[in-house]
């Protein structure tokens, strides 16, 4: 099966739409627990951070942590999403080892924030919506351990109690392009909100991602009369922890479906794993077999309410958020395509703005695309451990536009800055890596050039191109310090040659 024009699969008797939505896991980033004030420190010793509450212990009440609520209304706001002023919490049933209170709390039928949406940024520029469903709070349980001991299992709680935000989306995502760059832009939003650090590696942001397929119209139809009769039925893989595992999981997926339903089977809605391994998602749970979670208000908690004021008073304590700030680099003057890499990581947007300070905006993204971005993938450093600074690279690119510097010297300037340090404006005066504008200097080398290949001379008469290899060798015996456009316009008047070419 091979991806046909746009957003379709090409099955064996037709073309096919993908439809995702996804239920993210996002940890909030608070120093202690939704009802308890132990600690949430990533790595601490096994169970060395869990209150009597975590523990499940009986007759022990929550207190619900303001932070996180906080948080939640942030991360809400951020998401443009409708606050609501009074939400309840339920206990969510089920038997688990790691989990001791036998029951989660959670939001169900009224959580904290309503619908909202998410712009998705594609590899061509362009942009799309995805509207956020809900967004509620509830707890995180512990963790089993099952490989400390040859026979038995452990328990770790030190998670158990930790807030979560569950961010599900409506089912508009149409490729496993648009799924990753869902789970990436939320990544940067909740970032540069402050309300996640959103390492997917530590666990702090897992996907739940569900994927259907449909005949070709169907989901068009479905945005017309939102019934969700006009899809297919969808499989929920549960706990996807990386962008690229969740676009994996996606094409996997999508293809075994169109696979089942071509070989006249049906898809039964079920919770599926990805095992990325061996690159395919594994049937858990059947739906029949799916928890009867008996929800009901938690009778130790009141409703959460608060004041459309105080929504207010957080409401300005927000950050430029990344669209935000991409289209103010657009209206600089760089391309979607830039700006929404730029702004994909608040500390690169960060380092760029410094760079770009008093310089053209598109000279400044090139340089950090071309030259700093490269040189940090060469040494496998991310921006917020680059050798150079912001300011240091700003008077690098100043040198290159006040013609103090060649563009060939300023790589070469970086490159010793990179890894002996200094100032690079005085390096330039020590170093005497002085452009040469000089036309006598440049006449020099020029001469110098000719006497050494008289053949080449005569080519270049009949073989106008060949001029580039003059300004190559011009350039060489001036150290790479001569001014590539004075050397242009030597060139043609000692060798006589035409405007054009
Ligand atoms: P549940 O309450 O059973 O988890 P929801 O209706 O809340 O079900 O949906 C959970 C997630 O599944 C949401 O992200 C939603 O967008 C997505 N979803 C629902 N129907 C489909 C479908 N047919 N195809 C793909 N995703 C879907
Ligand atoms: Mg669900």
């Amino acid at each position: 099966m091979t991806q046909v024009k746009d957003k379709l699969l090409k099955g064996n008797t037709g073309n096919w739409e993908i439809v995702i939505g996804m239920e993210v896991h996002a940890q909030v980033l608070s120093n202690s627990k939704l009802f308890s004030g132990a600690s949430t420190q990533f790595g601490a010793e096994p169970n060395s951070q869990v209150s009597f509450i975590d523990a499940g212990f009986p007759g022990m009440l929550p207190v619900i942590n303001e932070k996180c609520v906080e948080q939640a209304v942030r991360t809400g706001l951020g998401l443009k999403a409708k606050i609501n002023l009074r939400s309840l919490f339920d206990r969510k049933n089920y038997f688990y080892p790691d989990l001791p209170q036998g029951y989660q709390i959670s939001q169900y039928k009224d959580p904290i924030v309503g619908e909202g949406e998410v712009l998705i940024d594609l590899k061509d520029g362009e942009s799309i919506k995805v509207g956020i469903e809900r967004l509620h709070l509830e707890q995180d349980a512990g963790k089993s351990l099952h490989d400390q001991h040859p026979d038995n299992s452990f328990v770790d709680l030190n998670r158990s109690g930790i807030a979560l935000m569950e961010i599900v989306t409506k089912p508009h995502m149409r490729t496993s392009e648009e799924a990753a760059a869902f789970l990436k832009k939320l990544r940067a939003i909740v970032r540069y909100l402050g309300t996640c650090d959103g390492n997917m590696d530590e666990g702090s942001m897992r996907a739940d991602v569900n994927v259907s397929v449909c005949r070709v119209g169907g989901y068009d139809k479905f945005r017309a009369d939102g019934s969700f009769k006009n899809l297919g039925t969808r499989c929920e893989i549960k706990n996807v922890n990386s962008m690229r595992f969740v676009a994996q999981a996606v094409e996997y997926e999508a293809r075994r479906q169109i696979e089942v339903i071509e070989g006249g089977g049906t898809i039964r809605q079920e919770t599926r794993l990805y095992d990325s391994k061996a690159g395919e998602t594994r049937s858990m749970r059947s739906k029949e077999e799916a928890h009867d979670y008996r929800y009901f208000p938690d009778p130790d908690l009141l409703p959460l309410e608060f004041g459309a004021d105080w929504v207010e008073s957080i409401k300005k304590t927000l950050p430029e958020l990344p669209d935000e700030k991409k289209a103010r680099f657009m209206a600089g003057g760089l391309s979607a395509y830039d700006a929404s890499v730029l702004v994909a990581e608040r500390e690169l947007a960060d380092f760029y703005e410094e760079l770009a300070r008093g310089v053209d905006a598109k000279a400044a993204a090139n340089w950090l695309n071309n030259e700093i971005l490269g040189r940090l993938n060469r040494d496998g450093l991310s921006i917020t451990d680059v050798p150079v600074s912001a300011a240091a690279n700003n008077a690098i690119i100043q040198m290159i536009l006040d013609k103090t510097i060649s563009g060939k010297i300023a790589k070469d300037l970086l490159d010793i800055v990179w890894t002996e340090g200094g100032d690079p404006r005085a390096v330039v005066q020590a170093r005497g890596l002085t452009q040469v504008t000089d036309t006598g200097a440049i006449d020099a080398a020029i001469e110098a050039v000719i006497a050494a290949n008289p053949d080449k001379v005569e080519e270049v008469k009949a073989k106008p191109k060949l001029a580039a290899w003059f300004v190559g060798q011009v350039m060489k015996q001036t150290g790479g310090k001569a001014n590539p456009a004075a050397v242009n316009a030597a060139l043609k008047t000692r060798l006589n040659l035409p405007d054009e070419g």
